[in-house]
């Protein structure tokens, strides 16, 4: 899955610290992210000493007037020994260092490699936050950044958390068949489980239940928490779980969410070509292996 990037480790602690030249800058425009790519493609992003600018004769040189973007830089997190920062946006004299470009981030999935599509998701998550968030929603003051955690606060006594919406993930089973569906409406054509936002006020199993009911009518039982994953594409964490059919067969499909939903055998679920970054992807392998909860011996 994409947040399995070893034998890197990844640490989110918040630090209260501005970047050294040779730390990493992450630099998004939409769903996009500076970098560039290495003689075997592979991304590499920028670090604060490859940045550029124009002087006032339009020379191009080393970034001299770096004060400025040092200290408008926010500390991510890091990977490793090497640590990320973001800058939301570039000065006017700034120039993109050569060979570097935007690339869009969902192009950066490749299954052996989780790393560079992992770290510019998360900071892309992290930037909408900042970028969403830079006045308060109760008194429209500047909101200010915390010096010991990752929170954001006002005079007024509003704070504000990275945002993070939790979602389900569920894999009805049925015997030897296995729920799939294809969503309605969204250029995603590949299989999927049935998924959804949790509601306010419901334990997660409700939503799972609910979920289920509202997209497909059928209900469910036995249902067992499978894992769960970081999901920043869409600022989720995405919870995966399993359960049974649990009386009627027969499917009603909310065809405002979904095109198609259907049972199929074990034997019969297509090999579709795997990202190996998603949690839906690994649920849909393990049935078809035989390696579910309820798979009868
Ligand atoms: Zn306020």
């Amino acid at each position: 899955m994409i947040q399995d990037i070893a034998p890197h480790v990844f640490n989110n602690q918040y630090k209260n610290k501005k970047p050294a030249p040779n730390n990493i800058v992450m630099y998004y425009q939409r769903d996009t992210v500076l970098m560039r790519r290495d003689e075997y493609g592979a991304p590499v992003f920028p670090r604060f000493c490859d940045l550029t600018e124009k002087n006032s004769l339009q020379e191009v040189s080393k970034w001299e007037s770096a004060g400025d973007i040092y200290e408008n830089s926010t500390y991510l997190f890091s990977v490793d020994d090497e640590e990320f920062f973001l800058i939301e946006q570039l000065p006017e004299t700034m120039i993109i260092p050569e060979g570097f470009a935007m690339e869009k981030i969902s192009d950066l999935v490749n299954r052996d490699d989780h790393y560079p599509q992992f770290v510019a998701v998360t900071g892309r998550q992290l930037c909408d936050w900042y970028m969403d968030r830079r006045y308060c929603g109760r008194c429209g003051r500047p909101l200010k950044k915390d010096l010991k955690e990752r929170m954001l606060y006002c005079e007024c006594g509003q704070i504000e958390y990275p945002k993070i919406s939790p979602v389900v993930i569920v894999a009805v089973v049925n015997g030897g068949r296995l729920l799939l569906s294809r969503y309605a409406g969204r250029a995603y054509k590949k299989y999927s489980l049935i998924a959804g936002f949790c509601e306010i006020g419901e334990p997660v199993e409700d939503t799972v239940r609910r979920e289920v009911m509202e997209e497909v009518g059928l209900r469910v039982k036995n249902i067992r928490f499978y894992k769960s994953q970081p999901w920043s594409f869409s600022n989720s964490v995405l919870m995966g779980f399993f359960c049974e059919l649990d009386g009627s067969d027969k499917i009603t499909v909310d065809t405002t969410e979904l095109a198609e939903a259907e049972w199929i055998l074990r034997e019969e679920i297509p090999l579709e070509e795997q990202t190996g970054n998603s949690l839906t992807e690994e649920m849909i392998r393990l049935f078809q292996e035989g390696k579910d909860p309820f798979k009868q011996v």
